[in-house]
């Protein structure tokens, strides 16, 4: 039986609305392909909260307005084929939120999930370190108690958004003799707080949008700990969950070939060819997704496969508007700078090298190789 790709009647609709919504209310605005994280407004961020798209899946209870979550990924694939500047509200919406609604305190929850919904806050993740990327467990940045209170020292690296972040959520050490897996902690780290200095990093493409992050005796109140004390790794693992599975990780730059399609000679066949394999790989892609988004994975450790898949994918599109752009991509800065930035997409949220340790340990039980023995 073919696949049936039709969508129920109310999700086309919600479609449509949100990718009339996004034309209108970024036509004022810069927007960029890969808007999830190098596009940043807080106009944007603001008319998005407004629209009620930041947390709307979030219980009501909780503020937000309960909506089934394949509803959250029907806007955002529009937002995202708009090229909506929404780094703004990406983090938060992706995985702080529900990262509070899941470990938080009631306290924390009251505390942090209004601003995100309203758009009043800015988030960035201090996960990597210098000497830690692939490795989580490795992180030395430590948090030692003080009294109540925390003192935070070390440096995180590639930090998304650090310089207009109002919040960080830290990764720290908080036991020092502990197995690597144990002993590590999560913190919310105002970043206004005296000792946090952010140095920019230019990535490939011009833009610096990630940064150095270095923190200097930065006191961190007790009450901003989110969790388990010395038992963070499970939750880590949960967030990157919710990093790796969605559909930021398959249409980043989907609009770019909408639109550089349009103007290819697609009478070569082997271009065509090209183009069915990506049009093919764009449902084969969204259904990884979707089984995540319903929850109907087959395995834990599902988002492995499907961010190795998408961005491996993504990849495959800039090479193939590369491609038929030729010379040209030199004089298009849309083409050229998604040219030169598409390394990321298999490095950032896990390298696709790691993801691929994880299926074949994990999900398909293959042996591990013998680790050294010191
Ligand atoms: C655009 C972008 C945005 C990012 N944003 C953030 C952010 O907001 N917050 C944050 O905390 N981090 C962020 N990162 C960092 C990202 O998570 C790390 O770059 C990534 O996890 C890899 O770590 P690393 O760079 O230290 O590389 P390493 O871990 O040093 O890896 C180097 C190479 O060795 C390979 N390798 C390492 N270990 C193994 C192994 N066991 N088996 C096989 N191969 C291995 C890797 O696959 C890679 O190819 C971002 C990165 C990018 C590119």
């Amino acid at each position: 039986m073919p696949m049936d790709y039709t969508w129920p009647k109310e999700f086309d609709e919600l479609a449509r609305e949100a990718s009339e919504w996004v034309a209108e209310a970024t036509s004022d605005l810069f927007n960029t392909d890969d808007g999830w994280l190098v596009g940043y407004s807080d106009e944007f961020t603001l008319r998005l909260a407004e629209k009620g798209w930041i947390g709307m899946t979030w219980p009501v209870d909780k503020g937000g307005d309960g909506r089934p979550e394949v509803e959250r990924f029907v806007v955002t694939e529009q937002l995202l084929l708009g090229r909506a500047p929404m780094a703004g509200s990406f983090f938060p919406d992706r995985q702080i939120g529900p990262v509070l609604l899941a470990y938080g305190t009631d306290e924390q929850q009251e505390r942090f999930l209004p601003a995100m919904r309203q758009g009043k806050s800015k988030w960035c993740i201090g996960m990597s370190e210098p000497d830690a990327g692939s490795n989580v467990a490795g992180i030395s940045t430590r948090a030692v108690k003080d009294g109540t209170n925390w003192i935070v020292n070390g440096q995180k690296i590639w930090t998304s958004g650090a310089q207009t972040a109002d919040w960080c959520y830290l990764i720290c050490r908080t036991d020092l003799d502990a197995a690597p897996h144990k002993g590590m902690s999560e913190f919310i780290v105002d970043m206004k707080s005296t000792g946090i200095e952010i140095k920019p990093i230019k990535d490939a493409s011009g833009d610096s949008h990630f940064n150095e992050v270095f923190f200097n005796d930065v006191l961190v109140p007790g009450e901003n700990l989110v969790g388990e004390l010395n038992n963070s790794f499970g939750q880590t693992m949960r967030q990157l969950e919710h990093e790796r599975g969605g559909i930021d990780r398959l249409a980043s730059n989907q609009r770019l070939y909408l639109d550089t399609k349009e103007s290819t000679d697609a009478s070569n066949p082997l271009i065509r060819q090209e183009m069915a394999q990506i049009e093919t790989g764009y449902q084969i892609g969204r259904d990884m997704v979707l089984r995540n988004v319903l929850r109907q994975t087959p395995f834990p450790q599902y988002s492995a496969v499907t961010k190795t898949w998408c961005t491996e994918f993504e990849q495959r599109v800039a090479n193939f508007i590369g491609l038929v752009t030729g010379a040209n991509a030199m004089l298009s800065n849309r083409v050229s700078r998604n040219l030169t930035y598409s390394p990321a997409y298999t490095i950032m949220g896990g390298t696709t090298q790691i993801l691929r340790n994880i299926i074949g340990e994990r999900i398909l039980g293959l042996p591990r190789e013998p680790r050294p023995q010191s």
